[in-house]
């Protein structure tokens, strides 16, 4: 079989304390993808971020990155614009060392002056691509990610227009963000399918997505939440995309970040792995209290 859809967590899953063993984890686990979270900064050494990458490729892991989260290119002050390049530049730079295929950027919300966000995002990523191309680094996609609240620059049509002016960038789908936005917007089948038509044509080789579900209000995203609570369903993402061609990686944003990656990957009748064979496959038992502090996971063997 042709494998097109890859699975994994949002971040090392902790139960693997250093980065080398966390990956052996989510191997452990069935999944084959992972987004290294640089939300507070990407320092790490070349050498150190070849290593890891180099772990990945052995164990067939697909990796990305995720940007900090206080890149803002429509902000108030010159010098956290000039900063955002910057920011994004050291994601980029990580995720070349480390081989992975995208960095996911928050890139700005809308704030006092919502008429030039497109223009500060087509201009800020742009200079980013050029410094790129400078570098000779060609193997990374800036993404491009669907926000979850009314403020914030993202929508699909947004990332569009970026597309049509900036070289290299694509839109990650987060579907909860979508579906927070939209104020559950996500409700039936002909929903999702409406959605992935807007976005397959724009994804690029490999459609990134971030799933969870998600809690919201008037202005949006407020929390993400277990796949479990099916806001939206995302069975009837599985469903559309299950037979698909596509390349995909599905990476997993909800408050159990390796647990509901499997959970995600099982509701693919093809990729199923959990048919009921102990010894193999974990299975992990829902806690109720789904505060991430308190979330706490067996894995029966
Ligand atoms: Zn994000």
């Amino acid at each position: 079989m042709v494998r097109t859809m890859r699975f994994g967590p949002a971040g090392y899953p902790s139960a693997g304390k250093a980065p080398e063993k966390a990956l052996e984890y989510t191997r452990g686990l069935g999944l084959d993808a992972l987004e290294v979270e640089f939300v507070r900064g990407a320092r790490i050494k070349p050498e150190r971020a070849a290593e890891i990458g180099a772990k990945a490729r052995q164990l067939d892991i697909r990796l990305s990155c995720h940007a900090p989260y206080y890149i803002s290119f429509n902000s108030d002050s010159v010098e956290t614009r000039q900063k955002s390049i910057g920011w994004v530049m050291d994601t980029a730079r990580a995720a070349h060392n480390l081989g992975a295929y995208i960095i996911v950027i928050h890139a700005a919300s809308y704030g006092k002056s919502p008429d030039t966000a497109l223009p500060s995002v087509v201009d800020g990523l742009s200079k980013c691509k050029d410094m790129l191309d400078d570098e000779g680094i060609r193997d990374v996609i800036l993404g491009v990610e669907t926000m979850g609240k009314l403020g914030q620059f993202g929508t699909l049509d947004e990332i569009a227009k970026v597309m049509d002016q900036v070289d290299g960038v694509r839109p990650v789908l987060d579907v909860a963000h979508v579906h927070a936005r939209g104020r559950g917007c996500l409700r039936t089948e002909a929903d999702m399918r409406g959605l992935m038509d807007q976005f397959l044509p724009l994804c690029g080789d490999i459609a990134h997505f971030h799933i969870s579900c998600i809690k919201y209000g008037d202005k949006g995203e407020i929390s993400h939440l277990p796949l479990e609570t099916k806001e939206p369903d995302l069975q009837m993402l599985a469903d559309i995309l299950d037979d698909s061609k596509q390349e995909c990686t599905f990476i997993c944003e909800s408050p159990l970040i390796e647990q509901d990656a499997v959970v995600f990957r099982d509701m693919f009748p093809s990729y199923r792995r959990t048919t009921g064979r102990r010894g193999t496959v974990p299975h992990f038992i829902y806690i109720k209290n789904h505060s991430p502090d308190t979330i706490a996971t067996v894995a029966q063997r």
